[in-house]
């Protein structure tokens, strides 16, 4: 999501695909585990080369984690706070 008025960018983020350090994202599968866990490695790096990028183009960013969608009032408050 991004809002180009307030140069806000907003990334959600599966625990999985990007290696949150949540349970969901800990978990690693049992087969090919060298495969995904370097795989996931990956898209940490490629996530952080885009946020300092963007960053550095003067925007906000903000990852919104799967995890975190759960809560909706959180998440609500979190987006609301960051909009103010
Ligand atoms: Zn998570």
């Amino acid at each position: 999501m991004v809002f180009p008025g307030r140069k806000l960018a907003l990334f959600v983020n599966g625990c999985f695909w990007h290696g949150h350090g949540c349970l969901r994202g800990a978990r690693i599968p049992k087969s090919n585990t060298e495969y995904w866990i370097k795989k996931i490695e990956r898209n940490r790096v490629r996530d952080k080369e885009t946020l300092i990028a963007l960053q550095k183009l003067g925007w906000r960013v903000h990852v919104i984690w799967e995890c975190e969608i759960k809560d909706r009032d959180r998440l609500k408050e979190n987006i609301q706070a960051l909009m103010d």
